[in-house]
């Protein structure tokens, strides 16, 4: 697992816990016979997907989560769409690189498309 799918993992875990203890979203799925998967379960996978992040990225992502509600944002045509600030040409990885970087908007985690 690279680097940038670590944190995608770790968003999508999140977004899942939110859902989890949302009450009228776990029961519409619940009336529809779908399982969601527990808090706990989510939760007990959130902790061993951190253990394995960059402790450092990890303090900035939840700091965001924090903040947002979100840790990460995607970018698209240089644009931050969690803050819509259009970042600097510098800003951008080299094609075919992945690597984390943070918004100077936001500071939410950047993944470029
Ligand atoms: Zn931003």
């Amino acid at each position: 697992m690279s680097f940038v799918d670590g944190f995608l993992e770790l968003h999508e875990i999140d977004q899942l816990l939110l859902q989890a203890t949302d009450e009228p979203h776990a029961e519409r799925w619940a009336s529809l016979g779908l399982k969601v998967e527990s808090a706990a379960a989510l939760v007990r996978d959130r902790d061993k997907l951190a253990a394995t992040l960059d402790r450092r990225w990890l303090g900035l992502y939840e700091r965001s989560l924090g903040r947002y509600g979100r840790g990460l944002s995607l970018v698209r045509q240089r644009v931050c769409l969690g803050c819509r600030l259009t970042l600097p040409t510098s800003a951008a990885p080299p094609p075919g690189v992945t690597a984390l970087h943070l918004c100077v908007g936001c500071g939410r985690l950047l993944i470029w498309e």
